[in-house]
C-alpha cells in the first residue's frame, strides 16, 4: 500500500499554541501565536529569563492564505530512533517526524576561504576542521539513499566551503553514481570564479546546481557583509558557469547538453539589503540561460542582540512577498507556500505505485511563484494564465478517488488522461506568453505524470523562473511544528539525519557533531602539511591576488557587525 500525505494535524488559524524556544537558555517553552496590530506575532514567556516576543509575519490574510495548503507527511518507516522523547531532543530522524527528506546537506568541510561574521561554520573560530573523509562520505550518502520510504534524489554539499574539501569533486560523482538525481553545492564561489577549468570539473563530476551566496549587486553590500568586495566575483563565477558543458558521455547518451544550472541564494537583513531584491531578480532575468532560480533567505537571527536592532532586522516572507509585489511585477495571488504542490507527486506515485518524494513542509518555511519570461523579458507568473488553485484541488480530489489504489491503476489513467484533456479549463492562454499554448502545456504536464522525473519537469522550467525563500528558523521565532515538518535534513557520520532549523538554530547540533568527528586545527594542520593552509580570502584574493592583509580584512568583516547569520 502506498504511503500518501494526510490531513494537517497541527492547529491552523489564530490565535493557536505551539511550542518554541527561550532564546537565552534554549529551553522548550510554551508559545502563541496571534494578530496584533495587522501582524503575526509570536509570544511566549520562559519562568527564568521572561517574556520575549516577534514577528512571525506582517500579512495576517496572506499568512493565513498559506495555511490553507498545509499537508502532513507519512515521515520514516526506518527511523534511527524507535522511540519520541520530545523534540527537538531526538533528532535523528525519529518516529515523529513527519516529512521524509526533500534535499538533504552534506558538510564535507567547516573550512572557508572568506571569514564571514556570525557563520554557521568556520574552523577558524570553532579551533577545530571537521572535514569527514570518502569513506565517510560515502557512508552519509548512502544512508539517505536507503531511507524509507522514499529514498533522497537530491543532495547539496555545503559547509564552510564546501569546494575546499579535498574529496569536493569525488562526493559529486559518488552522489550521482548512489542514483541522487540532483546534486547540488552550496558555495561562495570563489573557486568557480577564480579557478580556470574548475566549473567544467564539477560538470564532469555530475553536479548540477550551484547554489550560489549571492548578496546583492553592489560591492558595498560585500564589503559590509563579506568584508572584501565580491560582486565582480559572483558575476564571473556565473560566467564560468555558463561556459560549461554536459559530459561527453551523457551527450552522447542522447542528453541534451545543458550548464551547470544557478540558483542565487541572497540573505535579507530587514533595513540592510532589502533594496536588492528587485535588482538581482532583475540581473536572474537577465542570465536565464543559466540562473534557474531566485531563492531568498530572511535573516536567522542567531546571536543575542537588542530587541530594537532585532525588530528591525527580522524579515519575514510576507515582508519579501510586499517588496515583489510593489516594487516588481508580482501579485499576492501569485505566491503558493512549498506543500501546495504535495498532491501532484501524490499523483506520480500512485501511478508509478511507488512513493515519490512529495514536498510537506510547514507553510510557514517558504513559498514561491514561478514564472514565464516573454522574448521581450516581460514577466508573466503562471497564476496569471493559471487557476493553481483550481488544478490542485481537482488532482487532490483524483488522489483522494483512487488513493487506495482499489480502482486499479488502468482507470486512474483514464481519468489522469480526462484531467490533462480539459487542462485548457485551467488555462487562460490569451494571457499566456507566445508560444505557450494548450498543446505544449498537455505535453508538459503529461510528462510529469507519466515519467515523474527531473527531465520532464526540467522541460516546464523551460524560459522559467523560480523565485521563493525559505526563512530559516532562529531562537526567537522557532516553532516545534515548522520543525516536526522540515524536509531540509543534514546527514551526520553517525548516520543520523537531523532536521536543518534543529541543526543549526536553538540548541544546535551542528557543534555537537562537528566536534564528535573533528580533530584540533594544529592538528589537521600537521597532518596536511605547509600545501593545505587554512586559507581566507586574503591569500587567494578575489582575483587570486592578495587583497587585503588578514587583520585588515578580519576588521573589516567584523566592523559594525550585528549578530546574524550569513547561510549559503
Ligand atoms: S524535529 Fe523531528 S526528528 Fe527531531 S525530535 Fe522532533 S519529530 Fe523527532
Ligand atoms: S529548514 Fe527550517 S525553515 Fe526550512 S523546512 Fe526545515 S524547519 Fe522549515
Amino acid at each position: 500500500m502506498i504511503r500518501l500525505t494526510k490531513d494537517f494535524e497541527a492547529p491552523r488559524g489564530l490565535p493557536r499554541k505551539t511550542a518554541s524556544l527561550c532564546p537565552q537558555c534554549q529551553k522548550v517553552i510554551p508559545a502563541t501565536l496571534l494578530e496584533k496590530d495587522g501582524k503575526v506575532i509570536m509570544e511566549k514567556t520562559c519562568r527564568e529569563h521572561g517574556a520575549v516576543w516577534d514577528v512571525i509575519s506582517t500579512d495576517v490574510p496572506l499568512y493565513l492564505r498559506m495555511e490553507q495548503y498545509a499537508r502532513d507527511g507519512v515521515g520514516y518507516e526506518n527511523p534511527k530512533f524507535p522511540t519520541f522523547k520530545g523534540c527537538p531532543d531526538t533528532c535523528g530522524m525519529c518516529t515523529h517526524h513527519l516529512s521524509h527528506t526533500a534535499l538533504a546537506l552534506v558538510d564535507l568541510t567547516n573550512r572557508c576561504n572568506l571569514r564571514c561574521p556570525v557563520c554557521f561554520a568556520n574552523a577558524n573560530d570553532a579551533g577545530y576542521v571537521y572535514e569527514p573523509d570518502k569513506d565517510t562520505i560515502r557512508f552519509m550518502l548512502q544512508t539517505l539513499r536507503e531511507q524509507k520510504p522514499v529514498k533522497t534524489v537530491a543532495v547539496q554539499f555545503s559547509g564552510g566551503e564546501p569546494t575546499l574539501s579535498p574529496h569536493f569533486l569525488d562526493a559529486c560523482s559518488m552522489a550521482h553514481e548512489l542514483g541522487f538525481n540532483q546534486v547540488q553545492v552550496a558555495t561562495n564561489g570563489i573557486r568557480l570564479a577564480n579557478e580556470p577549468g574548475f566549473a567544467q570539473a564539477c560538470r564532469e563530476h555530475f553536479l548540477n546546481t550551484v547554489y550560489l551566496q549571492f548578496d546583492g549587486l553592489d560591492d558595498d553590500m560585500y564589503r559590509k557583509v563579506r568584508g572584501v568586495p565580491l560582486a565582480k566575483l559572483k558575476q564571473r563565477a556565473i560566467e564560468n558557469c555558463r561556459n560549461t558543458h554536459r559530459p561527453k558521455a551523457e551527450i552522447k547518451a542522447g542528453k541534451t547538453d545543458k550548464p551547470l544550472s544557478v540558483v542565487l541564494v541572497p540573505t535579507i537583513v530587514g533595513g540592510f539589503n532589502e533594496h536588492q531584491i528587485m535588482p538581482i531578480v532583475n540581473y536572474a532575468l537577465d542570465n536565464l540561460d543559466v540562473i534557474r532560480a531566485v531563492n531568498f533567505q530572511p535573516v536567522a537571527l542567531t546571536a543575542r542582540i537588542p530587541d530594537k536592532d532585532r525588530f528591525q532586522m527580522r524579515f519575514t516572507q510576507s515582508d519579501l512577498v510586499r517588496v515583489l509585489c510593489t516594487e516588481g511585477p508580482f501579485e499576492k495571488t501569485d505566491f503558493f507556500p512549498i506543500p501546495s504542490v504535495a498532491s501532484m507527486s501524490e499523483l506520480v506515485s500512485i501511478i508509478k505505485g511507488k512513493e515519490k518524494m512529495t514536498l510537506t513542509t510547514h507553510p510557514g518555511c517558504g513559498c514561491a511563484t514561478f514564472a514565464f519570461v516573454d522574448a521581450n523579458k516581460k514577466v508573466i507568473p503562471l497564476p496569471r494564465f493559471m487557476d493553481v488553485d483550481g488544478f490542485f484541488k481537482n488532482i487532490g480530489k483524483l488522489v483522494e478517488d483512487y488513493r487506495d489504489a482499489r480502482f486499479g491503476r488502468v482507470r486512474l489513467a483514464l481519468a489522469g488522461n480526462k484531467l490533462i484533456h480539459e487542462v485548457s479549463k485551467y488555462f487562460d492562454f490569451s494571457k499566456a506568453p507566445e508560444g505557450i499554448d494548450e498543446k505544449n502545456v498537455i505535453k508538459i504536464i503529461a510528462g510529469i505524470f507519466t515519467e515523474g522525473n527531473k527531465e520532464s519537469l526540467a522541460k516546464f522550467t523551460w524560459k522559467t523562473i523560480l523565485i521563493g525563500n525559505m526563512h530559516f528558523q532562529d531562537s526567537y521565532n522557532y516553532d516545534i511544528q515548522r520543525l516536526m515538518r522540515c524536509d531540509i535534513h543534514y546527514a551526520a557520520p553517525d548516520g543520523r539525519v537531523i532536521p536543518f532549523c534543529a541543526y543549526n538554530s536553538g540548541p544546535t547540533y551542528r557543534t555537537e557533531v562537528e566536534k564528535k568527528f573533528s580533530v584540533p586545527i594544529d592538528e589537521w594542520k600537521k597532518s596536511k602539511g605547509e600545501k593545505m593552509k587554512l586559507k581566507t580570502i586574503e591569500t587567494m584574493g578575489v582575483n587570486g591576488e592578495v587583497v587585503v592583509d588578514q587583520e585588515t580584512y578580519v576588521a573589516q568583516a567584523m566592523k559594525n557587525q550585528p549578530g546574524f547569520s550569513t547561510k549559503k
